[in-house]
């Protein structure tokens, strides 16, 4: 393997949100634990940030305890409509899908419109359109639903509210491999009850998602409007370039702007110098992480 081990770092989000304290969340532990563990034996083997983030991703989207893939949240019209992105540090080379219904995993959807297209973003039928074409198949809509989400809707209705997730949140993962190149990426299945059509911070590039060798690799998650306001990615990534402060204390200010335009929500990032930063403004993130000796850390609260 070329590079060096020590380099290698590797974070998971599972959303942001006021999950109760006395919830019982092993399964979503231990499924953490478990695809972050993956995506470190991955990165230890050689393999590439941006391969280890997309995959630490799709695992995260087939497990059904998390708003993404299989078991995200429903929009006003019942339906699961999803967003994703990815996006290379080295190069800044980024794709994303955007209120898409008919993909499994739409993070590698995102990866094939930034790989096979002269796009970054695609939306609605043409990215469904555009993935098939590289081969990933459409489903049936109804194969993403899980019924506890269709209870969800209904509370969310009947209190006529847009709600943030509590318990299953969006999903991210930030890398950096051996060779000290960074990526992200990221996953949601967005807001219950949202307008159809709408979309989040996370396939909006510099805002939910964000990579850049020179500064950090970002995935995002909380009110997605405000994230957007606050072009978080690249607000961190600014902070960091231009060498006014650390990371931790550049993730601070970036989610200070987030509360500035009435927004909570956390993110997971790594810097150049191989330095984590987790932090988030909800009641809980679902999180996980491993630095360069492979101990896997699984966080929920500020625990
Ligand atoms: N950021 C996501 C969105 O607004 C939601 C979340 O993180 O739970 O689409």
């Amino acid at each position: 393997m070329n590079g060096d081990r020590e380099r290698i770092r590797i974070a998971l989000h599972g959303g942001a949100g006021d999950a109760p304290r006395d919830g019982d969340y092993r399964a979503h532990r231990d499924a953490l634990a478990r695809i972050v563990h993956a995506a470190w034996r991955q990165l230890q083997d050689g393999a590439d940030a941006l391969d280890v983030a997309e995959s630490a991703v799709a695992a995260l989207e087939d497990c059904p305890l998390f708003n993404a893939g299989t078991g995200a949240v429903l929009n006003a019209d019942g339906a699961a409509e999803l967003d994703a992105a990815v996006m290379r540090g080295s190069d800044r080379a980024c794709g994303a899908v955007a209120a898409v219904t008919r993909l499994r995993n739409p993070v590698r959807a995102a990866r094939a419109v930034m790989a096979h297209s002269p796009h970054v973003l695609l939306a609605g039928a043409g990215a469904e359109r555009f993935a098939e074409s590289r081969g990933l198949a459409l489903i049936d809509p109804k194969e993403l639903i899980v019924p506890e989400r269709a209870r969800q809707l209904a509370a969310a209705q009947s209190a006529g509210e847009t709600r943030l997730d509590h318990d299953r949140g969006t999903v991210g993962a930030v890398a950096r491999d051996a060779l000290g190149h960074l990526a992200a990426a990221t996953s949601t299945g967005g807001m219950t009850n949202k307008l159809p059509g709408r979309v989040g911070d996370a396939p909006v590039i510099g805002a939910g998602t964000f990579a850049d060798d020179r500064s950090a690799a970002i995935s995002c998650t909380g009110a997605g409007e405000a994230f957007i306001r606050a072009g978080f990615g690249h607000c961190v990534h600014a902070q960091l370039v231009r060498g006014e402060t650390g990371l931790a204390q550049a993730c601070s200010a970036a989610l200070a702007e987030v509360s500035r335009y009435g927004g909570r929500g956390g993110c997971i990032a790594i810097d150049r110098h191989g330095s984590m930063a987790l932090p988030y403004t909800t009641g809980a993130m679902f999180r996980a992480w491993c630095d360069g000796t492979g101990t896997v850390a699984v966080a929920i609260f500020d625990e």
